[in-house]
């Protein structure tokens, strides 16, 4: 088969329009300078200052950069290009943030995939964009990653290399762990890269968000963007060369990324401590230890870590001076909770991979911590709420956002039927049904998008409904959001089955296994009925089935 010529990143994603990127532009937010001259700006005012720590492993600046430059080299040996697109699939550890940078001083474009995705949406995102190779450990828990992306990589003629970390790396394989030795002459190796830095309007990396057929929808975010988020947000939070920031979501997202995150805090000089997981059992004397003073969670892992305090008063985290919580709504006994428990403030934070973050700022009063997300970063920001019809709603009423800034993109990549919808006239409708209140703070109500967010991984439901659909004993299938305390919510799946047939939930969870899809996305629950409700025109009733699930649990738990 004839291969499809590599399409530039850029000509995937519609700009912003130019008069949008002069403001930006005369306004500071875009200084056209990469990610990788920041990150040396920031090594460059104490590159012996421990700036990433990984278990044993500490690393400096003027260290992360030698090895990241040393990266970078050795990926073009191997014939790896600026614009080139790479999959990179790692656990969070320090070679995660090194690859980044990495690939962020040589111009390739990783696109940022979670341990959990599996051979469909690794396979199908790595055919969209073009990717040239793949980036896996050896493997995660009970699953082998590099056999994966060894057969996608013999079945995609662009990609040309498989690169893997861990101790058994199969022949033909590129060892990460050689690729990331310190640059032999950092200087001359910095200067090389330094010839050809990319351009603030080239894409930095992707990030990838729910699609419904397997196939994620990326966000390209560019130099400019992203790295304009990610200090504003640092500046915000009031992350500086003191701060010590704890990752411990997925490395994959763009929140312990960019909000500030990893990236905001390198930037601004601070310390970064990768953790392998949130649990509290390792993050509390990873927190001690490292004198953590800022780290984000989502609401699931904020209520465990409330519920553990309790059997571990002792372990000193008085370094921490806030927690953010995000990715989902954080409810508001918990939010409570935070301060007096855990001894640091909350801080909440609305966001999302297509761009718009809101925080709530460290001295707002209690009240706005309590009760609301926050309000958005840069004055800049457009937000527009609008009814069912589009039409904007009333003052002070709830309606779907809408919005579009310096660090929203204006469509997903190389998705042009999708962006109609999705981003109609430059507008990024995110589904979320919020309020904004007079102060200017934002309150998310609810969601008008078929997405079920499982302790903050967002599930399309059609996702799950398509696989659902092939197997032969089901007629029909509904997946809906059922509560749940610990995640918030769980997928639940309606079924009809055909008359003769059985559908098993381990017949569900099988097929969606053997298609390739993440583990987060299997239905928990299957409750199997005659029929499925329907509106009165004449779609499947999705409230009628939420409620019926939540109303089953509550009978249960009675
Ligand atoms: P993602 O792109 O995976 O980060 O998901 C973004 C979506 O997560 C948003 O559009 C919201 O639906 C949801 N979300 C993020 N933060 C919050 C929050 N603080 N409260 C409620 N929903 C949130």
């Amino acid at each position: 088969m004839a291969e499809t010529p590599r399409q530039p990143t850029r000509s995937g994603t519609p700009p912003w329009p130019d008069e949008f990127a002069a403001r930006y532009t005369a306004a500071g937010y875009w200084d056209g300078r990469s990610l990788g001259e920041h990150l040396y700006a920031a090594a460059d005012l104490r590159p012996d200052t421990v700036c990433l720590v990984d278990g044993d492993v500490r690393l400096t600046f003027a260290q992360l950069m030698a090895r990241a430059d040393g990266a970078a080299l050795r990926l073009r040996a191997l014939g790896l290009r600026a614009d080139d697109r790479v999959i990179l699939q790692l656990a969070n550890c320090w070679e995660f943030v090194a690859m980044t940078v990495a690939c962020l001083r040589l111009g390739v474009v990783p696109v940022m995939a979670l341990p959990a995705n599996r051979r469909q949406e690794i396979a199908a995102v790595a055919a969209h964009v073009q990717a040239v190779a793949l980036i896996v450990p050896t493997s995660t828990r009970d699953f082998d990653l590099q056999a994966m992306a060894a057969e996608i990589a013999a079945e995609q003629d662009g990609i040309a290399h498989v690169l893997v970390l861990g101790d058994k790396v199969l022949p033909g394989h590129v060892d990460v762990t050689a690729l990331l030795a310190p640059a032999e002459d950092p200087a001359a190796a910095r200067a090389r890269l330094d010839a050809t830095p990319p351009a603030g309007q080239d894409v930095a990396l992707f990030l990838m968000t729910g699609g419904t057929t397997g196939m994620p929808k990326l966000v390209a975010r560019t130099h400019d963007d992203f790295g304009f988020m990610a200090r504003r947000a640092a500046e915000i939070c009031q992350v500086g060369p003191g701060s010590v920031y704890l990752a411990a979501l997925p490395l994959g997202h763009g929140f312990p990324m960019s909000g500030p995150g990893v990236l905001g805090t390198l930037m601004a000089g601070g310390r970064a401590v990768i953790a392998a997981t949130p649990a509290p059992e390792r993050a509390f004397p990873l927190i001690a230890r490292e004198r953590v003073t800022l780290t984000s969670l989502v609401p699931a892992i904020i209520q465990r870590w409330l519920e553990y305090r309790e059997s571990d008063p002792d372990t000193d985290l008085s370094s921490l001076l806030a927690i953010q919580s995000g990715g989902a709504r954080l409810p508001e006994h918990v939010t409570r909770g935070v301060e007096p428990v855990l001894g640091c403030r909350l801080q909440q934070v609305y966001g999302m991979s297509e761009g718009l973050l809101c925080l709530t700022r460290p001295d707002d009063p209690d009240e706005v911590v309590w009760h609301t997300q926050g309000r958005p970063i840069c004055v800049d920001d457009e937000l527009v709420l609008v009814d069912e019809d589009g039409e904007p709603a009333p003052a002070g009423a709830p309606g779907v956002l809408l919005t579009r800034g310096p660090y929203t993109p204006r469509g997903y990549y190389r998705a042009e039927g999708l962006n109609a919808h999705s981003h109609a006239g430059g507008w990024y409708r995110t589904g979320d049904i919020v309020r904004i209140r007079p102060d200017g703070n934002v309150v998310v109500e609810g969601r008008d998008k078929d997405v079920i967010n499982r302790g903050g991984e967002k599930i399309p439901a059609e996702e799950i409904e398509n696989v659902a659909h092939q197997l032969p004993g089901v007629r029909m299938a509904a997946a809906v959001a059922m509560p749940d305390a610990e995640l918030g919510e769980r997928i639940c799946l309606y079924a009809v089955a055909h008359t003769g047939h059985q559908v098993t939930l381990d017949d569900v969870r099988n097929a969606m296994e053997t298609v390739g899809l993440a583990r987060f996305k299997l239905p928990e629950r299957l409750v199997l009925v005659g029929e499925l409700p329907v509106t009165n025109v004449g779609k499947i009733d999705k409230k009628a089935l939420r409620s019926d699930i939540a109303q089953r649990i509550a009978a249960e738990a009675a």
